[in-house]
């Protein structure tokens, strides 16, 4: 019936230059009005990192020129983008070196049940487990800089971590000089950081991660799946998962980023 209506505006524009009223109020319901569906394999398992890494058609292994070791992953049209910022830097004498990228729910898993058992201590060496008997202060000490399984943007295959984990890395010497070089230019390949100082602009959150940056052409296909679909009770399946509905990591932490990436 909407291809009906096109061609009948066509057809009247043809005739005479006046679009009348009532056609051209059906235009703007037609579908290529809509917004483009999000792409189908940006299923809600793929938000949630639920995939093998090594298989999935959309992720493409790393050449370890560019990582700290040949076994990382990243979506291709990200890995395609990073070739040529990677180019760009490299010619300005910037370097960088993927430390991390695409992370599957259970990677993710090993992370944050290693850091809520105390195995890995957080940031000035606290041991989760001992310092925090109530599970949700335990949760929110670790989600300063851990995202919980199955909310991570690294589970979208958009985003990489550069070069070193301190914020202090990027403010002095060779790492101001990544740093500087990436606020200035990591834009024009897509890129964006997506977890900058906290404060009124946002307010709540992981801490400021000047290492981590994402791919927005595709990172915000991803945004609008977990819009559509996401709650934070499917967050399920290990130590402290039950934590996701009290904290609300749609609201607190999944959607709050810095401003100019969304
Ligand atoms: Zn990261």
């Amino acid at each position: 019936m909407c291809s009906i209506l096109i061609i009948q505006c066509r057809s009247e524009k043809t005739q005479s230059n006046i679009v009348p009223a009532v056609v051209a109020e059906n235009i703007t319901h037609t579908p290529s009005s809509k917004p483009d569906p999000i792409p189908e394999y940006i299923d809600l398992d793929y938000v949630m990192g639920k995939f093998s890494i090594e298989s999935h058609k959309m992720l493409a292994r790393i050449d370890k020129a560019y990582a700290d070791n040949g076994n990382r992953y990243m979506h291709k049209d990200a890995y395609s983008a990073f070739k040529e910022m990677h180019k760009a830097a490299k010619s300005a004498g910037v370097n960088l070196q993927i430390r991390s990228a695409a992370r599957n729910f259970d990677y993710q898993k090993g992370i944050w049940e290693r850091k809520w058992k105390g195995v890995t201590l957080l940031e000035g060496k606290i041991n989760a487990d001992k310092t925090y008997e109530d599970p949700k202060e335990r949760a929110e000490a670790i989600l300063r800089y851990s995202s919980m399984p199955g909310s991570s943007r690294h589970h979208w295959g958009t985003d990489v971590d550069f070069n070193a984990f301190e914020n202090s890395y990027f403010e002095m010497g060779e790492g101001k000089k990544v740093y500087t070089w990436l606020v200035e230019n990591a834009h024009k390949y897509g890129y964006c950081q997506p977890y900058t100082k906290k404060g009124p602009e946002r307010p709540s959150g992981y801490e400021e991660e000047k290492w981590h940056w994402s791919y927005l052409p595709v990172a915000n296909e991803c945004m609008r799946r977990v819009d559509k679909e996401f709650k934070n009770e499917l967050i399920k399946g290990y130590l402290g998962s039950e934590q996701a509905v009290a904290i609300d990591v749609y609201t607190h932490f999944i959607r709050s980023i810095n401003k100019s990436c969304l």
